[in-house]
């Protein structure tokens, strides 16, 4: 399978003059939206028109023209959630710069708090990452130093990989206890994932894999082995 580049996407940007709109000549969805696909990712054309021009995109970006197709990143206006931190901050007490800042709105069923952005919800710990130092490279995880699911504080999350995770994990002994990371119920995207990460004999074995996505081992090896969700590839 060829993998799209971004010269590819440029090529297909009608690149014009700064002043002027440069109107998308690739694909359009049905929705009218114009997207490309890059490393496996469907993007909106001008976000990713965006992200490879400044290396970062933030979750709202607004055209500053009128043309719904156009993909100047000049024409672009990034707005971060940093400038408007009532939206996100005020859903936890954040007065203790040291403590851990514990999210009050919806929590998933580990303790991680959950939070409504782009039409999507998305971990609030991950966001709150995000907005404090930049985006997450893919497939990496924001890890709890404190060790406290809720916790947004920037301060107490890092960048890890799911190896790290898993062996932090280990070192914390926290698989002994067990009783915090059971209970989460698996998704299709979640089996996907796993069914990916366990095929490319990564450093992932059952144990890590049910870890990660917080269910019992069980229900990982039956996911992973077709016993459950039959119906995805
Ligand atoms: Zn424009
Ligand atoms: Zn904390």
């Amino acid at each position: 399978m060829r993998i799209n580049t971004s010269n590819d996407f440029w090529s297909k940007v009608a690149k014009q003059g700064k002043e002027q709109c440069w109107p998308w000549l690739g694909h359009i969805n049905t929705q009218g939206q114009a997207v490309f696909r890059l490393a496996g990712v469907l993007w909106l054309a001008h976000r990713l028109a965006y992200y490879l021009t400044h290396g970062h995109c933030l979750d709202v970006l607004m055209r500053k023209c009128s043309s719904e197709i156009c993909c100047n990143p000049a024409h672009m206006h990034a707005r971060s959630r940093m400038t408007t931190p009532e939206n996100f901050w005020q859903n936890a007490d954040c007065r203790n710069p040291l403590g851990c800042w514990e999210w009050r709105g919806t929590r998933d069923k580990n303790g991680y708090g959950r939070v409504s952005a782009n039409y999507d919800t998305l971990p609030a710990h991950r966001l709150a990452y995000k907005i404090s130092h930049g985006a997450i490279p893919p497939g990496r995880l924001v890890c709890h130093s404190c060790d406290n699911p809720p916790c947004i504080n920037p301060k107490h999350l890092w960048l890890g990989t799911p190896h790290q995770n898993t062996s932090d994990a280990v070192r914390k002994k926290r698989h002994a206890h067990g009783g915090r990371v059971h209970g989460a119920v698996l998704t299709a995207g979640a089996v996907k994932l796993a069914r990916n990460l366990y095929k490319h004999n990564g450093p992932y074995n059952m144990t890590d894999l049910a870890y990660l996505f917080g269910v019992k081992k069980t229900a990982m090896r039956n996911a992973i082995r077709h016993v459950t969700w039959r119906h995805l590839p």
